[in-house]
């Protein structure tokens, strides 16, 4: 009996059978995920009912600028979201994306989140297009490198502040090309947890498709924008759906 073609996904029992036979056939994947992934180790997100933006604090603080409106107010509000973070434990859906990875090393994994979990849980060389909130940097002159004795750098004396994309900044863009590169390189790109309606995140699966590479959509709620142009679309929660994924895979 010969294996069923991997790019007829129809002639599956399932859609996670069919998923597991376009990773097992893909030389290139890309996962693309956002804040789903995490929801599941605590991390509020962006837009939920009870994210982390409802907050008047957030507002007050949710721009680079309000660091030198209010230097003390801005580094509490940062230093109590850098805390929730770092006591954040990965969840299975990142193990099984970092196991992704050791079994298929040429998998990039890009995401939105700022929680530094996917690292955390064993990924390699994660491209965090919004930065990460386990680490500050130098307002001014851009170093990484602490100790940052009364959140001052080092280096300059100038403020810390997270090293997150604030509201009204550019990604970094470095890290965007090398998202953009490896979505034209993908041949099989997984949008995991993510609405990918805002940019870059909606670009880059099309990005991806418009060089021939497939899609799979991991989400709980529909991507109307995106679910029809996926050879798969998983409904479910990936720290559910993404072991089963690996565990298919013989991961
Ligand atoms: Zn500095």
């Amino acid at each position: 009996m010969t294996r069923p073609d991997a790019t007829d996904t129809t002639s599956f029992s399932s859609p996670l059978a069919a998923a597991i036979a376009l990773l097992r056939d893909a030389r290139r994947i890309v996962v693309f995920s956002g804040a789903g992934l995490s929801r599941a180790s605590g991390i509020p997100t962006y837009r939920d009912a009870d994210g982390l933006w409802k907050s008047q604090s957030a507002l007050q603080f949710s721009h680079a600028e309000d660091l030198k409106r209010d230097p003390a107010g801005f580094t509490k509000f940062w230093g109590q979201r850098m805390s929730v973070v770092e006591s954040a434990a990965p969840n299975p859906g990142h193990r099984a994306l970092a196991q992704l990875q050791r079994l298929r090393p040429a998998t990039r994994l890009v995401t939105q989140n700022v929680d530094g979990l996917l690292t955390q849980a064993g990924g390699l060389d994660v491209l965090e297009l919004h930065g990460s909130l386990r680490r500050w940097r130098c307002d001014h002159c851009g170093n990484r490198s602490g100790p940052w004795p009364f959140h001052r750098c080092l280096r300059c004396g100038s403020h810390a502040r997270p090293d997150v994309v604030m509201f009204g900044e550019m990604l970094n863009p470095g890290v965007l090309l090398e998202a953009q590169v490896a979505a034209q390189e993908s041949d099989l790109f997984m949008v995991v947890g993510s609405t990918t309606i805002v940019y870059p995140a909606a670009e880059l699966p099309e990005l991806a498709m418009a060089r021939g590479s497939r899609l799979i959509t991991l989400n709980l709620e529909p991507l109307p924008h995106l679910d029809d142009s996926a050879a798969v679309v998983l409904r479910g929660t990936s720290e559910d759906l993404l072991p089963r994924l690996l565990a298919g895979l013989g991961g």
